[in-house]
Formats: C-alpha cells, structure tokens, sequence
C-alpha cells in the first residue's frame, strides 16, 4: 500500500470531528479538473511517504487527541489490503472516513459489512450521460450507481458531492444528478479551483452566482444540498468551526485571529502534502 502522506490534523475533513488524514496513491479514474496529479499520473507517483507501521504508531501516540482518520486519495478503495488496515486503525480506537469515487462497490460492501466505516463521502461526477467524459474516459457509471444504492442502506453516516467545472457541468446535468439522488442524507457542490497542476486542461471555475443556479438545479429534488463549506467564503468557514469546535479553540486558546491563522496553515500543508514531489514528501508525516 502506497500511503502518500499524512495531514496530522484537520478540522474540516470529517464533519464534526478533530481528525487526520492519510493519502493513498493511485487511481483508476482520470477527472480532467482532479488537482492530485501526484496521487493519481504513475509517472508522478513517488515512492511511500511511510509504512502502515509508522502511520499505525503515529495513531497509537494520537489516541485521546484526534478523534477520527480520513483516508482519502487518489482512490483508497483499490487497495486490496484495506480492510486490513482499517481494521487495525479501529481496534486503536478511531473512526473511519472513507472518501471514494464509487468505482468499487465490491470493497465497499465488504468495508461495510466488517463495521470499518463510520462516515463516506462519494464523488458524483456529473449526470449520467456525462459520466465516462468526466471521469477521463473511464466506463465506471453502473458501479457508481451500485455503491450509490449501497450507500444509500448502509445506516451509516455518509455525503454525495460533485465538483463542478465548466463546460463540464450544466443546470440540466446538476437537475438530472438530483434526480438520481433524490432523497440521499447529503450532498454538497464543491467549486472546481484551478491550482495550475491538473490532470487535464481548458477547465474553469464558476462564479459564486453561477454556483448558486446550479446549486437550484438540484434543491427540488434534494432540498438539503448546500455548496460544500470548504468552498464558502474564508470568513464563514472560519466561523463555522469556530462554532463547531468550541472546546478545541477553547483548549488551544484560539481566538478568532488565531484560529484563522490555524485553519490556514492547516489548509497551506494539506495542499503541500498532495502536492507532492519526490522531495516534498519526504518531508510529509512525522
Ligand atoms: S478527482 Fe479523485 S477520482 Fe478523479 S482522478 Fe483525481 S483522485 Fe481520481
């Protein structure tokens, strides 16, 4: 297993909880406006940040401060050695976020049904008829669609979200991914954010009241959809923390200036940790 890297603590990764995040490499799929490139392109993929043992201890030595692990990617789900790991990271006592693009629903199942996940969060790339030229050519619709209704009976917490990106998302596709959703726990809208390093090109973003007609598209049918918090405004999410995590702030004696500071050097490595060169990752981790 090729664990990329390791963002020690964030606030934002797993709602409602103090966490931190393990980067698996390598991915199936290839969304032109994916960010990750060094996570996803083999040419790009440099050796592991660090061993399932070292993560293992890391978390042993957190136990009492973080209160749960995000494993993201890439796409972690094509690691057949999964279950195991996750099986270890929650006999230490921590609950399990899985982000996914839904292309497996076989490992998820099994995930699943070994008590391994407490929280998923699954990409819906765009409407169905979209799907193959969002994801890079990828013919993964019908097992996104089984790990959608998967997801759906799993009676666990977990979020559908799309990334939207001109001119690969419309309000006629974002009317038809709220059609086939209808009725989920969650699902957020995320911006796309050009970071000048992507899989692919000719991609731009929308603009704040572009984002709020799509976001109409979807509402008739899934009236609890929200433009995803990590892409509100700085100010509000620093509020929204703020508000969420009285007792950390209070703790750490985080005034508001201060937890602005925090959110954003925690923002600043997470973006450096996935970023990632041959050099920078040696940096990652401990
Ligand atoms: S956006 Fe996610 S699913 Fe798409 S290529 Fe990047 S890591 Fe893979």
């Amino acid at each position: 297993m090729d664990i990329a890297g390791l963002q020690k603590n964030t606030l934002l990764d797993y709602p409602g909880k103090i966490a931190c995040t393990v980067f698996l490499a390598g991915c199936n799929l290839r969304c032109p406006f994916c960010h990750n490139p060094a996570l996803v392109l083999p040419n790009r993929i440099a050796p592991p940040a660090m061993t399932q043992g070292e993560l293992l201890s890391f978390l042993g030595k957190r136990r009492g401060l973080l209160e749960g692990v995000c494993v993201t990617g890439g796409e972690p789900t094509l690691y057949r050695d999964l279950p195991r790991l996750l099986e270890a990271v929650t006999a230490l006592g921590y609950p399990v976020k899985l982000d996914t693009n839904g292309s497996n629903p076989q490992m998820l199942r099994e995930l699943l049904s070994g008590g391994l996940l407490s929280y998923v969060a699954m990409d819906i790339k765009n409407a169905p008829e979209s799907y193959r030229e969002t994801c890079g050519g990828a013919d993964v619709l019908e097992k996104v669609r089984e790990s959608v209704e998967i997801l759906r009976n799993a009676g666990i917490d977990y979020e559908f979200r799309t990334t939207v990106v001109k001119p690969l998302h419309t309000a006629e596709g974002m009317k038809a991914i709220g059609q086939w959703l209808s009725g989920a726990k969650a699902y957020f809208i995320q911006n796309f954010r050009d970071t000048g390093d992507l899989v692919g090109q000719g991609l731009s973003s929308f603009s704040e009241e572009e984002l709020k007609q799509l976001l109409s598209a979807v509402q008739p049918y899934l009236p609890n959809a929200r433009i995803s918090p990590s892409m509100q405004n700085e100010k509000q999410e620093i509020h929204t923390v703020f508000r969420c995590f009285p007792f950390f702030c209070l703790t750490k004696n985080l005034s508001l200036p201060a937890l602005a500071d925090f959110i954003r050097a925690s923002r600043k490595r997470s973006e450096e940790n996935v970023s990632g060169d041959q050099a920078g990752r040696q940096d990652r981790g401990f």
